[in-house]
């Protein structure tokens, strides 16, 4: 069966192509831009992965800052400060907290790596077909910009009356956050659908 894909303007039903590295197709109709082909891009998706990967551990359980009042001085995390809103009985804060900013990152980042690695070593299509529909929704749940805004409006209101001290964990999240953009940025979803496609159903028996 022939791949089709619907143009997003006029939904004029085409054929979908491989296009060489940095061209883009564009409707006959319309002339909308219906994708583009990027640059090694599962090569360079699968790296941001890895890298995001590896700071999510750091940006979540390192302190983001610490406050100094009154001689005090406390640290916090983004994970202390989930636990914080659960200790106050702010549930719903805290549920959407916890899901936004750190289980829908980690679980987009380890089903895209499960996808581009299922891609590369030829695993069982269904699963991971499954796998990419889960990313493709959890897509707009992930929001590590939203809780960097929180950041941004706590450290502006208690500047003046608390000294801060930003922690390695805030350098962290910011690479994590510009990781998750680059990702989306890189990331061409017709080429993993296209990829996918050609995948087996059955994997690849290992001899
Ligand atoms: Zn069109």
């Amino acid at each position: 069966m022939k791949e089709l894909i619907a143009c997003h303007e006029c939904d004029l039903l085409l054929p979908y192509k491989a296009l060489p590295s940095g061209t883009k197709a564009c409707c006959p109709r319309c002339g909308y831009q219906l994708y583009s082909a990027r640059n090694n891009s599962l090569e360079r998706s699968l790296a941001l992965n890895i890298t995001g990967l590896l700071l999510y551990i750091p940006a979540m359980f390192l302190p983001i800052m610490s406050l100094e009042m009154l001689g005090q001085s406390q640290f916090d995390t983004v994970f202390a400060g989930i636990v914080t809103l659960f200790a106050h009985d702010i549930w719903w804060a805290a549920l959407l907290v916890l899901f936004c900013s750190m289980l829908a990152p980690l679980l987009k980042k380890l089903l895209l790596f499960y996808v581009l690695m299922g891609i590369k070593h030829s695993w069982s299509k269904p699963p991971l077909a499954k796998a990419f529909t889960w990313y493709q929704h959890l897509d707009s749940w992930a929001m590590l910009e939203v809780y960097m805004l929180g950041v941004l409006v706590s450290v502006v209101k208690l500047i003046d009356l608390a000294a801060i001290h930003f922690g390695f964990g805030l350098g962290c999240f910011i690479a994590l956050m510009i990781c998750a953009m680059a990702t989306s940025v890189v990331l061409d979803h017709h080429l993993i659908w296209h990829k996918l496609e050609q995948v087996p159903n059955q994997p690849k028996a290992s001899l």
